[in-house]
């Protein structure tokens, strides 16, 4: 008797040691709306049984007592951590090297930069812009037999022996435009905005420009800006973690950019500029073009500009102001007129260490922008 009244007893206890069963829950409306691809299964009856759904209802309180993944607390913590410092120290150090052993000297300007990428690999990406710009200007590419598609290859001709890049595969492209405008991509392809031949205005006065264009190749600056970038990188990433941990407010990326843009970037789009104008100017005087037109060259552009409304402050421009262009120029005359006077016209000439020594080469360019 005593133990069947312990067993009934201990029956009556067993809901209460057990888990207790979930309520039921009705299918949600999805699995009732069957669509052709369930219908199948749901209407034979055999199929397997659709997952049950835990409803999840908007909580108010819920919401406010949620809290980040990773608090301040957390990071703080993080950064306390001595294992921080270690992996801090790695990760600076290998930094260090890999901006070390990725420095490199500009040709014939002499200036020390950091690139960590090859020549082939910005060939790859001018592939790409040229594809784009051909595509989006076909219609307005000048004939070979223009007068004006023949004035930039005869001068090209006379400038690519200078430039020590007769191993590139060039191609010249004049653009109908009112643009005055210029450029050539990594991989020797050369576009002439027509609207730039007037402030050219002789052969003398385009061979500046396309020496200003081809030295910005010769010199890599694809290839430089590309590298800042990777520099910067992890400094904008620096900026976006200091917002997330809530030390700047939210707006440190966005300060972050505007400084590193205005402290950086362009300050160095103008010092290549600058080296660009340099190489040029050297380049023009070696293919026996006269120096002195690279000047007026400028002072035309400076008109040009003024009569447009753009000028802007040099502080805030990726390019020197024209006049600060003009009065390097100037400066650098007397070695461009030397380099004139020594260069066999019309004989093959490279940028050879020989050529740097005796154009004063990286002392004189330096002293002034530097
Ligand atoms: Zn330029």
């Amino acid at each position: 008797m005593l133990s069947r009244s312990i067993l009934r007893s201990s029956f009556r206890a067993l809901p209460r040691i057990l888990p207790r069963p979930l309520p039921r829950t009705p299918f949600p409306r999805v699995f009732q709306q069957p669509t052709p691809l369930n219908t199948f299964r749901f209407a034979s009856g055999r199929g397997p049984r659709p997952p049950r759904i835990k409803h999840i209802r908007y909580n108010p309180e819920e919401v406010e007592r949620a809290r980040p993944l990773i608090s301040e607390e957390q990071i703080r913590n993080g950064f306390r951590h001595p294992g921080t410092t270690l992996i801090a120290v790695v990760l600076f150090s290998g930094g260090v090297y890999f901006y070390v052993s990725n420095l490199e000297t500009v040709p014939v300007s002499g200036r020390r930069r950091f690139n960590c990428y090859s020549e082939e690999r910005v060939k790859e990406e001018g592939k790409m812009m040229y594809r784009m710009i051909m595509q989006q200007d076909k219609d307005a590419i000048l004939p070979a037999w223009d007068p004006r598609t023949r004035m930039v290859e005869r001068v090209m001709t006379k400038l690519i022996p200078a430039s020590g890049l007769e191993h590139v595969d060039w191609e010249v492209h004049v653009i109908q435009s009112d643009e005055a405008n210029a450029f050539v991509i990594p991989g020797g392809k050369v576009f002439v905005y027509s609207g730039i031949l007037p402030i050219a205005k002789n052969d003398d006065g385009l061979a500046a420009i396309l020496g200003h264009e081809i030295s910005h190749n010769l010199a890599q600056h694809a290839a430089e800006n590309m590298s800042r970038y990777v520099l910067l990188e992890p400094v904008r990433w620096v900026f976006i973690f200091l917002d997330y941990a809530g030390y700047t407010g939210g707006i440190g990326r966005f300060i972050g950019d505007i400084l590193m843009d205005l402290g950086m970037m362009r300050p160095a789009s103008r010092r290549q500029e600058s080296e660009a104008d340099y190489i040029g100017l050297l380049m023009m005087a070696k293919s026996c073009y006269d120096p002195n037109e690279a000047v007026k060259v400028w002072e035309r552009m400076e008109k040009f500009q003024r009569a447009a409304g753009n000028s802007i402050p040099q502080w805030l421009s990726t390019h020197p102001s024209d006049s600060t262009r003009i009065d390097a120029m100037t400066k650098w005359l007397p070695s461009a007129e030397e380099a004139r006077s020594e260069s066999e016209c019309g004989v093959t000439l490279g940028y050879s260490k020989e050529f740097q020594a005796a154009t004063g080469g990286p002392d004189i360019w330096s002293s002034l922008f530097r």
